[in-house]
């Protein structure tokens, strides 16, 4: 420092030395500009500043500060000092300079102006800290903060979506859907509701399900079924309500609730599906009466064909050339055929309409088996029809109809079982029932076949292309075997075969008709 600049005596050098070394031994870096020379130079810089920034003092003194913030000129921070300077202001700001080796640290710059008396700025003091580990410590801190901001919008985008996703879902489906509260106060309604009904908002939400319209859902056996669904967790399942619903007219629609529970928020709500089957129902019973009229009317053509085909075959059959008589046995094949595939749209059709007709009599069921077993035997020589067990008593049934069943049991085993010709029929005495099984060891059927192929025309969908078939004999069987008193069902592993087994009640003696 040019100490030739100001009029001082010993004392003062003693002082000002005394300072000087005050100033050395401080820990904090200080630096000192002259502000009355041009570019504000450095003319001071005490030890800590050395160690603080790595230069050497020699390389300091003589620059402007500037330097010390490298390539990053245009720091905000930087702005502020210029001005105070201009000023003549003291500042307190943050600045990032680079040491000597290149490293990055935080200078906390506190800039204190120096003036003589007319007030004119003649030097800055700077002091300087190195913050650089608080400043990282902020700045990772601002950065946790933006990710976990960032988590909280993703989270909030995606649940917003998942809302609109859902009701989009909700909004879309072509059920009348409703939410209920545990009372049965509907909450909300889609718009499919609304146009269904036609109804709004306000006629809807905030009143009771039984309440709706003229009292359409106030039906004693699905108020029991509702009020007990949250308690118990058993939904309702296809409960039909037929009714002459305000506005829309007479209308048959199926009900479906289930609890809703999602992440346990809404435990307390059922969701109500409302579906409009009107149509759908007067679609299938145009599609019965059709089969019931068509097999009606195929059954005096077939039956006056097949005695035609008898007769000529009485008056030729002796005459024929063996080809011609080949020819002529199997047409009669075909025709037994068709009379058996419509034999079953009638039976089918009877069941439907309730009109099937059982004659009941005492029967030997030993006797009957072995008829039936004996004609399939013939009719399909391709396997081994094998009987183990017998009954030894009479059971309460219709003949025809009992012969249909174990014929379509049989048929079933030959044709499910291509490649496996072994068919096992076992017959049993069970507590008052006698019970019959046809075991053959075929395809078999996959469990979720096995609850369907009891209804009319199911049939399991890899079967369908490669056997015939309409998907009928089972369900008639079952409806036989039910009017009988009994109980048809199957056992079965895919790949491993099929048994098929009936019961029916033993006779007490007394035949009826039903
Ligand atoms: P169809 O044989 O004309 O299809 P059924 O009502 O007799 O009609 O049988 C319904 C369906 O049940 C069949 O299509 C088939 O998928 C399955 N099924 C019946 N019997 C057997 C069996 N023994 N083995 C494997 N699948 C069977």
């Amino acid at each position: 420092m040019k100490t030739d600049q100001f009029p001082i005596n010993g004392d003062q050098i003693a002082s000002f030395n005394l300072l000087k070394s005050a100033l050395d031994s401080n820990i904090t870096g200080i630096i000192i500009t002259d502000n009355r020379l041009p570019d504000n130079p450095i003319i001071y810089c005490n030890k800590a500043f050395e160690v603080l920034s790595g230069y050497h003092r020699v390389e300091l003194i003589g620059r402007n500060c500037r330097f010390l913030q490298g390539r990053e000129r245009d720091q905000k921070a930087r702005e502020k000092i210029r001005e105070a300077i201009v000023k003549g202001d003291a500042i307190i700001t943050e600045i990032r300079n680079y040491k000597r080796t290149g490293e990055l640290f935080w200078n906390e710059l506190h800039i204190s102006p120096i003036k003589d008396e007319a007030g004119n700025v003649t030097h800055f003091v700077g002091v300087q800290n190195d913050v650089t580990r608080r400043k990282n410590a902020e700045e990772n801190l601002i950065f946790e903060r933006k990710a976990v901001e960032q988590k909280v919008k993703a989270r909030t985008d995606e649940l917003k979506a998942n809302e609109e996703y859902l009701d989009g879902i909700v909004q879309t489906i072509r059920q009348g859907l409703l939410v209920l509260d545990p009372d049965l106060n509907v909450i909300s309604a889609n718009d499919f509701f609304f146009r269904t009904f036609k109804v709004g908002n306000r006629d809807t939400v905030g009143k009771k399900l039984y309440e709706l319209g003229n009292g359409q859902w106030n039906i004693a056996g699905l108020r029991i079924l509702l009020e007990q669904l949250l308690p118990t967790n058993n939904p309702v399942l296809d409960f039909e309500v037929e009714h002459d619903f305000p506005h829309i007219g007479k209308k048959l629609m199926l009900l479906n609730a289930h609890r809703i529970e999602l992440n346990g928020k809404y435990r307390d709500r059922i969701l109500l599906a409302i579906e409009d089957i009107t149509e759908y129902r007067a679609a299938e019973i145009r599609k019965d009466e059709f089969l019931s009229v068509s097999s009606h009317e195929l059954k005096t053509p077939l039956t006056t064909i097949k005695g035609y085909y008898q007769t000529l075959y009485k008056l030729i059959g002796k005459d024929l050339s063996p080809k011609a008589l080949n020819i002529f046995e199997k047409t009669g094949q075909q025709i037994e055929r068709l009379q058996r595939i419509n034999g079953d749209l009638l039976d089918m059709s009877r069941i439907e309409t309730g009109n099937l007709e059982i004659h009941k009599e005492n029967l030997d069921f030993d006797q009957l088996i072995s008829d039936v077993v004996n004609e399939s035997r013939n009719l399909f020589p391709s396997h081994q029809i094998l009987v183990q067990g017998k009954l030894g008593k009479t059971i309460l049934g219709d003949e025809s109809q009992l012969v249909q069943v174990l014929h379509n049991l049989i048929s079933n085993a030959i044709k499910y079982s291509p490649n496996e010709k072994k068919i096992n029929i076992h017959v049993s005495e069970v507590s008052n029932f006698a019970k019959l099984s046809v075991t053959d060891y075929g395809l078999g059927i996959a469990m979720e076949d096995q609850k369907r192929i009891f209804d009319r025309f199911y049939r399991a969908s890899d079967i369908q292309k490669h056997f015939p078939g309409m998907g009928v004999g089972l369900y008639i069987s079952e409806q036989i075997i039910l009017h009988h008193g009994g109980t048809l069902w199957v056992d079965s592993e895919p790949g491993k075969g099929a048994t098929f087994s009936f019961t029916l009640p033993i006779a007490t003696g007394k035949a009826d008709h039903e």
